[in-house]
C-alpha cells in the first residue's frame, strides 16, 4: 500500500486545476492543495522536461510536509513550431506572463500556418513513503485563429480536441473532464492507487 492516509497533496495552488480533479477522484481520497498544507514556498520548474519538472515538485513537497504528494506538468506541443510552447507553455510571453498573452503570442506565431495541429500533454509524479511514480496523459486537437468561448484556463479558448467542433472553452468542464490529458494522466494515477489499495 503506497498510502498510509487517504490524505494526498496536490502541488498546486491552481484553484481550477483542484476543481477539476477534485471533480475525477473519488471521495475516498482527499486532495489538498499546497496553501491547504502550509507550503507557501515557490519550486521553480528548473528541469528540461515534463517528467523532470513534475518529479521535483512531487519530491520537494513530500521532503517539506512527510505527505504522499502528486504534481503535474502540462505543456502545449504545437507541430508548426516543432513542439513549442512545450515545457515552456506557462512563460511562453514571458516569465511572469499572463493565460492572454501565451494565447496571443501563439496565435501570432502561427498567422498564415495550415498546420495547426497541436497536443497537450500531462505528466503527473507521485511521491510516497516508498516510491516515485510517473503517470501521463495526451490529447491532440488543432487550434484555432481566434480565441473562443469562456471557460476552463490556459490555452482553452484556442484549442479545439479531435472529433469536436468547438474549444476546451466552449465544452462544458464535464465533458473537458472526461477527455483531456489532465483526465487521463489522473485516471492512471487514481487507478493505480486504488489498485493498491
Ligand atoms: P502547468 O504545467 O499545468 O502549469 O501548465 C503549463 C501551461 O499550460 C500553463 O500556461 C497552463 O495555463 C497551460 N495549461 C495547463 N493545462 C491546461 C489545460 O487544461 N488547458 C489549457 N491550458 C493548460
Amino acid at each position: 500500500m503506497p498510502l498510509k492516509s487517504s490524505i494526498l497533496v496536490f502541488a498546486t495552488n491552481n484553484l481550477h486545476k483542484l476543481e477539476e480533479i477534485r471533480k475525477i477522484t473519488t471521495d475516498s481520497i482527499q486532495i489538498v492543495s499546497l496553501k491547504d498544507c502550509g507550503f507557501n514556498s515557490d519550486i521553480e520548474e528548473t528541469k528540461d522536461s515534463l517528467e523532470g519538472n513534475a518529479k521535483l515538485k512531487a519530491e520537494t513537497v513530500f521532503m517539506a510536509t512527510g505527505h504522499p504528494c502528486f504534481a503535474d506538468d502540462t505543456g502545449l506541443f504545437v507541430n508548426a513550431l516543432d513542439g513549442a510552447p512545450g515545457i515552456y507553455s506557462a512563460r511562453f510571453a514571458g516569465e511572469n506572463a499572463k493565460d492572454q498573452d501565451n494565447v496571443q503570442l501563439l496565435l501570432k506565431k502561427l498567422e498564415g500556418e495550415a498546420d495547426r495541429s497541436a497536443h497537450f500533454k500531462t505528466v503527473i509524479s507521485l511521491v510516497t513513503e516508498k516510491e516515485n511514480y510517473l503517470f501521463s496523459g495526451e490529447i491532440h486537437g488543432t487550434i484555432t485563429e481566434q480565441p473562443i468561448g469562456e471557460n476552463g484556463f490556459g490555452y482553452d479558448p484556442v484549442f479545439i480536441p479531435e472529433g469536436f467542433d468547438q474549444t476546451f472553452a466552449q465544452l462544458d468542464s464535464s465533458i473537458k473532464n472526461k477527455i483531456s490529458h489532465r483526465a487521463k494522466a489522473t485516471a492512471a494515477l487514481i487507478e493505480f492507487i486504488n489498485q493498491l489499495k
